[in-house]
């Protein structure tokens, strides 16, 4: 987990508070006690999440929020507001300006980690679901699970599914059997599931790709790669 956390909080016990846990749990952090230069921040360092929170120095967070979701490099950063109010109306602003949850004070650590996760989680989904890839006549959906073969809808099985979304994804790195397996099978499946299997399955991944198939790149005693 390399998730990197920009934290915006001016009263510093929370804020070291928030530092320790989120380091504590794997995270990277980014620590700033004034809104001044939150956006500018952000917009340099790009974090993975931003705690906000809403009444600071410099720039508040509300503003803050604004100019983040103004600004094409980071309009796409998920923001937690922290809110010490508990009022409705600046929770709904916040959510309008374009927060992704908020979280009132005084929280526990289990209640923001949860709520950390959550918001990486569907932020990740989201990235990973808008992403398409192409090679020659091969396009590969990531969202609906579907690879179309020029142009029309190609029935694969789940694992050919995914091995060639590994294969497609690490462009063109040489994947080990073993890489392959874990990758398309899932991590406990190397005790389990032979690396032959793997090969089975590419034979088969290849001829339903019929010429396109070539890609798919036997690298003896090792493993595959895919060639763009
Ligand atoms: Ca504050």
């Amino acid at each position: 987990m390399d998730a990197k956390i920009l934290i915006v909080e001016d009263e510093k016990d929370i804020a070291r508070m928030l530092d320790y846990n989120l380091k504590k749990e794997g995270y990277r952090t980014l620590l700033l006690h004034d809104g001044s230069f939150a956006a500018a921040a952000a917009a340099k360092e790009r974090p993975s999440l931003i705690l906000l929170d809403l009444m600071l120095p410099g720039l508040d967070g509300l503003e803050i929020c604004r100019r983040l979701k103004m600004d094409v490099r980071t309009a796409s950063i998920p923001i937690i507001m922290l809110t010490a109010k508990g009022g409705e109306s600046d929770k709904v602003v916040g959510l309008e300006m374009g927060a992704d949850d908020y979280i009132t004070k005084p929280f526990s650590v289990k209640e923001l980690l949860a709520r950390v996760k959550a918001v990486l989680r569907r932020s990740t989904a989201a990235v990973e679901a808008q992403e398409i890839y192409r090679a020659g006549e091969i396009e590969l959906d990531c969202n609906r699970v579907l690879v179309k073969l020029r142009g029309k809808p190609l029935d694969l099985a789940a694992r050919e599914f995914e091995l060639l979304k590994a294969l497609m994804l690490a462009g063109g790195k040489l994947l080990s059997r073993e890489a392959l397996l874990e990758k398309a099978w899932g991590l406990d499946a190397s005790l389990e599931v032979e690396t032959r299997t793997v090969d089975v399955h590419v034979g088969t991944l290849r001829k339903k790709l019929g010429a396109e198939g070539r890609r798919v790149v036997t690298v003896k005693n090792y493993g595959y790669r895919f060639d763009k």
